[in-house]
């Protein structure tokens, strides 16, 4: 398979009286997107982005922050967001959806099983799926997959 598949995300520090930030408000800290096509694939961006957390922000930081993506984090990634201590995680389209579009699609099903983050990572707070954009991350994949 060419190409990296479509998920991004996107860590936003936001202060501690922001409750409820606009979907993308705060000060952007980084970003990334799925570089799997490398060949390594546990090159996913939530995965990445724990990591640099890790290594730029203090744990008061990384407990303020609030990753964006557009799809849930798959249990690895839900994992290192929590060994890490990120705070809050927004997701447009669940694993359940994804997993659900990857079947209609023929693609094989992954190698680790798709799982809620709350399963994985009890104590964050997690929002989503976000109906007003699930169906952009849904056409995406089905254009990812079907060229
Ligand atoms: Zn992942």
């Amino acid at each position: 398979m060419v190409g990296d598949r479509p998920v991004g995300v996107r860590l936003v520090q936001i202060g501690p009286d922001d409750a409820v930030p606009a979907l993308v408000g705060g000060d952007l800290a980084a970003e990334d997107h799925n570089r799997v096509a490398s060949g390594d694939r546990t090159r996913h961006p939530e995965f990445e982005l724990a990591r640099w957390s890790a290594a730029h922000l203090t744990p008061e930081e990384r407990a303020a922050a609030t990753v964006y993506t557009s799809g849930e984090h798959c249990p690895m990634c839900a994992a290192a967001h929590a060994w890490v201590g990120l705070g809050r995680i927004v997701y447009v389209a669940s694993s359940q959806q994804l997993a659900g579009w990857l079947g209609e699609l023929g693609v094989p099903a992954p190698p680790v099983r798709t799982l809620p983050v709350e399963e994985i990572a009890p104590g964050v707070v997690v929002d989503g799926p976000v109906p007003e954009f699930t169906e952009r991350v849904r056409q995406l994949h089905h254009r990812f997959h079907r060229r």
